[in-house]
């Protein structure tokens, strides 16, 4: 083991060690300021014992505690005699689930599991990652954010609001695990395609971090979710009887600006390690907070840069089963956000780099936003972000208009509106490409801009499809199309596990690049014979495995790394993944 190797957690259970700020975790030799090797060395208790043991999740193993524990730990008595192993209780757990028909009682069931036992959790969602990441993420978390405030039941992470300017750092130091290096923070203006949810997001960076830690073996105990509760716009919310935020309208402006600043210079200040990871931010605030601010505190917004990686790799990995070069794709976006703009970007970065020039690359992407096609001669209106896209071209109303008139070989919804790849666009794309690449990003399923089905039958099973959401396969004439699922779940892990073991200074774009290609790379040929250009979520481990050691090899290479480059980066990143399994505290 190395030098900075976190104590084994029994070293303090139970026993008087002195301290109580938590240096007591150490071992001799280690150096702090480095990430533990092991991320799963985490969590050692101190003093716990009894009813409080059973009370840490991160600690309690309820009935699979041992005999020799129970009575080392005052735990005899308190519990029910019969010994469990861990995959007995999961085996107990996942029937519960399967028991409840309705899936937001599922996620209800998971979030109180999480709540008692992190590593029964943990290793239920790992085993059963298919099943789960539904139920625990996007599908089931869009519903569940609608009723945070109905199902809330315990806190989990950090609500800070308006009232709480000048004492951010004082509310961040209350945070109990001293470590927090990775922090999703929201302030729920965009919350999924569902719109301005306010203090209800807080279903998103709860979601998020569980998955870093299902997906890609960060330790719960470095995640901190936070919601920043500026107010809401949504009138239904303030006048609803069980709103959980601060019941004002949503600050803008200079408030809004200092209040951002106070946080992240708190961040700063409090986990100066910490990488944070801006999620579900209007599209108004989410491209400059990121530019402000991602030097300050290394920093990425997934809605923008991580839908970029995952969708770029969807492109490319397409690319085995159309023929044709990356710079020859001609990419219609339907929705011209985060999402949309930010997948250009990359691909922008991305043709360069196959040898166009950049407003070469740009003319390869065009936008149709809420009021038709992004052209020069709608400059004066549009946003900036989706300036470079503005073309030369005569406006087109409608996304009919667009595919019929520029012929993409890509579409891409990311709009947010579901029912807008209409029969006549999908088949105008079937028309134009033998293969037409068609993306229905948009999250929750509700939104997704054309079902998987819709996509086989209007293209006579031509469709290389994937969602944002997932889909279940579709035979159509006598074959089976398993549809991708191109969710940011096969990006953000791995990007973030690698920034936070290189201890990268600033995320970069040439790390969502490193990224998307890594993923592509995944995909096996007997995906592609699905018609999937995603890798099946059961390999969720290993992929992010991967992107991380390409993440942190950009940052060792950039010199953006702040820790010395191990010898082998794969074999370190995975000896320090949090694997969900219990330890003998006796
Ligand atoms: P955003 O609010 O930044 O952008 C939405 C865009 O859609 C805007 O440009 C808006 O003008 C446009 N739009 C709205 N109505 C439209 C219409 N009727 N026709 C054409 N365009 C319309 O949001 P975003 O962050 O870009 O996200 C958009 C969608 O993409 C959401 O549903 C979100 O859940 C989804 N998304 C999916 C993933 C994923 O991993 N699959 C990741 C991020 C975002």
């Amino acid at each position: 083991m190395r030098g900075f190797t976190f104590a084994k957690p029994n070293a303090a259970i139970g026993k008087n060690c002195g301290g109580g700020t938590g240096a007591h975790r150490y071992s001799a030799g280690m150096n702090p300021s480095r990430p533990p090797a092991d991320f799963s060395a985490w969590g050692a208790p101190a003093q716990q014992r009894g009813v409080a043991l059973l009370a840490n999740p991160l600690l309690n193993k309820g009935t699979a505690f041992t005999e020799r524990e129970r009575d080392a730990l005052g735990l005899r008595g308190l519990l029910p005699p019969r010994v469990f192993t861990l995959d007995e209780q999961m085996e107990r757990s996942l029937a519960s689930v399967r028991r409840k028909s309705d899936s937001l009682e599922k996620y209800i069931y998971l979030t109180n599991l999480q709540n008692r036992n992190e590593i029964l959790f943990y290793r239920l969602v790992t085993e059963h990652v298919e099943e789960m990441v539904p139920l625990i993420y996007t599908p089931t978390v869009g519903q569940a954010c609608l009723e945070y405030g109905a199902i809330y039941r315990r806190p989990r992470g950090l609500f800070i609001t308006l009232r709480d300017r000048g004492r951010i750092a004082e509310i961040l130091r209350l945070w109990p695990q001293e470590g927090a290096r990775l922090i999703v923070v929201t302030d729920g203006e965009r919350i999924l395609g569902l719109g301005d949810l306010g203090a209800l997001g807080m279903g998103i960076p709860v979601g998020k971090l569980s998955l870093y830690t299902a997906c890609a073996g960060v330790h719960p105990n470095y995640t901190l979710p936070i919601t920043l509760d500026v107010g809401t716009d949504n009138h239904s919310l303030l006048d609803g009887p069980f709103y959980i935020g601060i019941r004002e309208k949503r600050a803008r402006g200079a408030v809004y600006e200092d209040f951002i600043d106070e946080f992240v210079n708190a961040v700063h200040t409090v986990f100066p390690k910490a990488l944070l990871q801006w999620e579900d931010f209007g599209n108004t605030n989410a491209f400059r907070l990121l530019n402000r601010h991602r030097t300050t505190v290394p920093s990425f917004n997934d809605d923008i840069q991580g839908t970029a990686a995952v969708a770029l790799a969807g492109v490319i990995a397409a690319l085995r089963l159309t023929g044709g070069t990356l710079r020859q794709q001609r990419l219609l976006f339907l929705g011209a956000g985060e999402a949309g703009t930010g997948i250009a970007d990359l691909y922008v970065a991305a043709a360069c780099a196959d040898g166009l020039s950049e407003a070469e690359a740009r003319r390869q992407c065009w936008f149709v936003d809420s009021k038709g096609l992004v052209v020069q001669s709608r400059v004066a209106e549009l946003a900036e972000h989706k300036l470079p896209y503005a073309h030369e071209h005569a406006f087109l109303a409608t996304l009919g208009e667009a595919v019929h008139s520029l012929r993409p070989t890509v579409l891409i919804g990311v709009s947010g509106m579901p029912a807008t790849f209409t029969r006549e666009v999908v088949a105008e794309m079937a028309t134009l490409n033998p293969r037409p690449v068609i993306f229905a990003l948009s999250n929750p399923t509700s939104k997704a801009e054309c079902t998987a089905e819709e996509a086989y039958k209007w293209t006579d099973g031509r469709a290389i499809f994937a969602s944002g959401s997932p889909f279940a396969p579709v035979e159509y004439n006598g074959c089976r199309h398993v549809p991708g699922q191109g969710n940011n779940i096969y990006i953000f892990p791995g990007v973030g596990l690698g920034a936070l073991i290189s201890e990268a200074r600033e995320v970069t774009p040439a790390m969502f690049l490193a990224a998307a290609r890594t993923l592509a790379r995944l995909v096996q040929p007997d995906d592609l014979a699905l018609g999937r250009v995603y890798p099946s979520l059961t390999k969720i481990r290993e992929v992010s495995l991967q992107i991380a050691v390409e993440v942190a090899r950009v940052a060792h290479d950039s010199g953006l790394a702040r820790c010395a480059r191990p010898e082998d980066l794969e074999e370190d990143i995975r000896s320090r993944m949090f694997v969900p399994e219990y330890r003998d505290f006796a």
